[in-house]
């Protein structure tokens, strides 16, 4: 353990898409299984249902995970005996997290949380910031720009092209992807639209 700290304690891992978020937080919660240690790992899901996963590093390894719909009901499955509690993508958990992370660290658990610190905008994303200025243990990860430098950024790309920060972050029916990408790199269209919107529409 590279860290010991009074009562509980709360280590984020952030940084941007490819950047090997969810590799690190395997490794953390493998270390703490191998310790005999009793963890539980948590993701946000896509939809209302109930649902065990995996959660899948980029080299291959994964790990059990419930995927759940929001922060009440990850709250309701903590169990009493639990040592560590991880949350993957907390990115897309709400507000809500934060205190909820705070009172299982104050009550005593090693809380490990992983997720994108910035938006496709570089804007700070959900409950990651208060939960980067909360944590004892901070880790910023970065990938590699395709110019050959750090990326700790995320950029959006529609059929191609930087997406403008009003374009809907669901599209239907437009190829959409995502790059890691350093500051001087990464493109945010602003302001007037120079180009057509896609015929996107965003979903209800
Ligand atoms: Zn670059």
């Amino acid at each position: 353990m590279p860290f010991e700290f009074g009562g509980g304690w709360i280590e984020v891992v952030a940084g941007p898409m490819f950047s090997g978020k969810s590799e690190e937080l395997i490794r953390r919660v493998t270390r703490a299984m191998i310790a005999r240690q009793r963890v539980q790992v948590f993701k946000p899901a896509i939809d209302d249902r109930y649902d065990a996963v995996a959660i899948a590093s980029h080299a291959g390894r994964t790990l059990h995970a419930e995927a759940l719909r929001d922060v009440a009901t990850v709250r309701a499955r903590i169990e009493p005996a639990t040592q560590v509690v991880a949350v993957d993508e907390a990115q897309f958990f709400d507000a809500a997290l934060v205190p909820l992370v705070q009172e299982l660290a104050e009550g005593g658990r090693r809380v490990i949380v992983a997720g994108l610190d910035m938006d496709f905008r570089g804007e700070p994303f959900g409950p990651m910031p208060a939960l980067l200025a909360e944590a004892e243990v901070v880790e910023k990860l970065s990938a590699i720009c395709r110019c050959g430098k750090a990326a700790t950024r995320t950029q959006r790309l529609i059929a191609g092209s930087p997406a403008h920060e009003d374009d809907p972050v669901i599209l239907v029916g437009a190829a959409e992807s995502y790059e890691p990408r350093c500051r001087a790199c990464h493109v945010v269209l602003r302001g007037v639209r120079t180009t057509p919107l896609f015929a996107a529409q965003e979903r209800g």
